[in-house]
C-alpha cells in the first residue's frame, strides 16, 4: 500500500460535500482522494490542461481495459486515446464509470419533482468550471466518473445503485500521466442509498517528486 507521507504533500485540502473544486497537476505528480468517513461517492472528470479538449473518456477507458470498473492498473484514457492518469493505488476496489452526475434533471426523475432545486454535482462541476476560467461549460462535461460509488451491472444488463462497497479513509491514488486538470464534484445527493443519504466530506491530496 502507498506510503506517500501526507506531510510532504504539496496540496491536502478537505473538500465538503456539496463544493466543488479544480486541481491541476504536472506529468508525474501523484494524486489521491480519500474517502473521510466512508460510502461518498466523488464524481470526477479530467482534462488535458495543456489542451481542455482532449479529456477523460469513459467510452475509451472501459474498452481499453475490458472492464467497467476502475481500480489498481486502469489507465484513465483520453478522448484522443492516451493515459490522462493512471490508477496506482485502491484500498476501495471499485469505482464507477457508468452513473454520471446527478443533475436538476435528475434529481426530479429519480427522486421527486420538487427535488429539482436541491443541490446537484452537475451544477457543482458548471461552477467549479466557471471559477477555473477558460471559457468551459456545458459542453465541457462528458461521462464521469464517480470515484468509491457502487453502481453493479446485473446480470440481465441493469444498473443498479447499492450500498457503497467503500469505507472510512479508504483512498484511491493515481499518478498523473501528462498536465491534466482534475474536476471534481463531491457529491451532495440526500437521496440516493449509495452514500446511505449521508455526505461527507473527502481529502485530496498530490505529491509532486
Ligand atoms: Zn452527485
Amino acid at each position: 500500500m502507498s506510503d506517500l507521507d501526507p506531510r510532504r504533500a504539496i496540496v491536502d485540502v478537505t473538500v465538503l460535500s456539496g463544493d466543488g473544486y479544480t486541481q491541476e497537476l504536472a506529468a508525474g505528480d501523484i494524486f489521491r482522494i480519500v474517502d473521510l468517513e466512508g460510502n461518498q461517492a466523488v464524481d470526477t472528470l479530467f482534462f488535458n490542461s495543456r489542451d481542455l479538449d482532449e479529456r477523460y473518456s469513459a467510452t475509451e477507458t472501459i474498452r481499453r481495459q475490458g472492464n467497467i470498473y476502475l481500480t489498481t492498473g486502469t489507465a484513465l484514457v483520453s478522448s484522443e486515446g492516451r493515459p490522462l492518469l493512471t490508477i496506482v493505488d485502491d484500498t476501495c476496489g471499485r469505482h464507477d464509470t457508468l452513473g454520471g452526475a446527478c443533475s436538476a434533471e435528475s434529481n426530479q426523475v429519480r427522486y421527486a419533482l420538487g427535488k429539482k432545486y436541491m443541490h446537484s454535482c452537475r451544477d457543482s462541476f458548471l461552477l467549479a468550471l466557471a471559477r477555473y476560467g477558460h471559457g468551459m461549460g456545458k459542453r465541457d462535461l462528458p461521462q464521469n466518473i464517480n470515484f468509491f460509488m457502487n453502481v453493479p451491472v446485473t446480470s440481465a444488463g441493469e444498473l443498479t445503485f447499492a450500498d457503497g462497497v467503500s469505507g472510512p479513509g479508504r483512498f484511491v491514488e493515481m499518478r498523473a500521466e501528462m498536465d491534466v486538470l482534475a474536476l471534481i464534484s463531491n457529491c451532495p445527493q440526500l437521496n440516493n442509498p449509495c452514500n446511505a443519504y449521508d455526505p461527507t466530506p473527502v481529502r485530496l491530496l498530490v505529491w509532486r517528486r
